[in-house]
């Protein structure tokens, strides 16, 4: 471990032709994290995840990976990467054996090494079994995984997830998670870019939140779920005159379809206190459900769009 961010970026612009993709960014990412790039379609995370990882430049701005500026030293930077997703390197034709051995080259690793990486890789993905298989004939989940394999043959300090898990059923989807969450234990900083905000809330130490080419706000989950109203309890009633009863005992303006919303943490103090208030009134409830503000609460807060 160092000081030095694994991701460090200010001032960061990036246009194509008129249309802004990427507006006055600034963000660092410590070492050995779980960074989550979250946006709608257009917000700009794969323009983010390209200048990064110096498939394309930057119009202004500083961009920093493990010390090393991506305009001035992409060589050092691509040393250090590992890019999966969206621009996945992987042949259809060859297995998957071989497309590992073809990155083991690509790394200039040794031909021993390389068949050693192999294995190792092959085993750690579940892909053993499938090892003399051509690619075109793996499932969705096994070629994220074969590819993520891939990613790692030259055993990056950071390695980049675009969108890993789009279109993955939730098996394999978990499986996924588990393996970022392996990466992550073992010291490799992961910037994870996804439009799902399950994801980013289960993998994620920091959060940045891009819409439309602006990070409109950065934090752990907590932290964007606390700036966001929307915590709540809902009460479930038997009939009219029960919900008025509790509305007028709470100084509520009263609820719709027998549900009425009373604001709040949700917490097991308030709730209580909420219990004995309707129990002083004679009020009988006949369910509850809590609300605690979720991460599409706050990108609805923050962008004005449901993801
Ligand atoms: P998605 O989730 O759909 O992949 P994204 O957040 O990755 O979206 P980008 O692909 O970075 O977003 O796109 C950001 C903006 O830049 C969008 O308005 C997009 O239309 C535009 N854009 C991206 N690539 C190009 C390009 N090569 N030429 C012109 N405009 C582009």
């Amino acid at each position: 471990m160092t000081d030095i961010p694994a991701i460090a970026v200010t001032g960061l612009r990036r246009s194509y032709g008129d249309q802004m993709a990427l507006d006055a960014i600034d963000l660092e990412v410590p070492e050995g994290s779980v960074f989550s790039l979250l946006g709608p379609n257009g917000a700009g995370k794969t323009t983010m995840v390209r200048i990064l990882s110096t498939l394309i430049r930057a119009d202004a701005g500083e961009v920093r990976v493990c010390g090393h500026d991506v305009a001035r030293e992409p060589g050092r930077v691509r040393a250090v990467i590992g890019v999966t997703g969206q621009f996945s390197a992987l042949d259809d034709y060859l297995t998957g054996e071989e497309n590992l051995l073809l990155m083991a080259d690509l790394n200039h690793l040794g031909r021993a090494e390389g068949r050693r990486r192999t294995a190792d890789l092959l085993d750690r993905f579940g892909l053993t079994g499938a090892a003399r298989r051509p690619a075109v004939a793996y499932s969705g989940g096994m070629r994220r995984r074969l590819d993520l394999a891939m990613g790692l043959m030259g055993e990056p300090r950071v390695i980049f997830l675009d969108e890993p898990t789009t279109g993955l059923d939730p098996r394999s989807r978990r499986d996924m998670w588990q393996i970022v969450r392996e990466l992550a234990g073992q010291g490799v900083t992961v910037f994870l870019t996804t439009q799902y905000l399950e994801e980013a809330d289960q993998l994620a130490g920091r959060i940045a939140l891009l819409d439309r080419g602006r990070l409109v706000a950065e934090g752990t989950p907590d932290e964007l779920k606390r700036r966001v109203p929307g915590g709540h309890v809902e009460l479930r009633f038997a009939d009219d005159r029960a919900m008025a009863a509790a509305a007028a005992a709470l100084g509520l303006p009263g609820g719709e379809d027998l549900l009425l919303r009373v604001p709040g943490d949700g917490g097991v103090r308030s709730l209580r206190e909420l219990l004995a208030r309707l129990d002083t009134a004679a009020v009988e409830v006949e369910g509850l459900t809590v609300h605690t503000p979720d991460l599409d609460d706050v990108f609805f807060a923050m962008t004005g769009a449901k993801p």
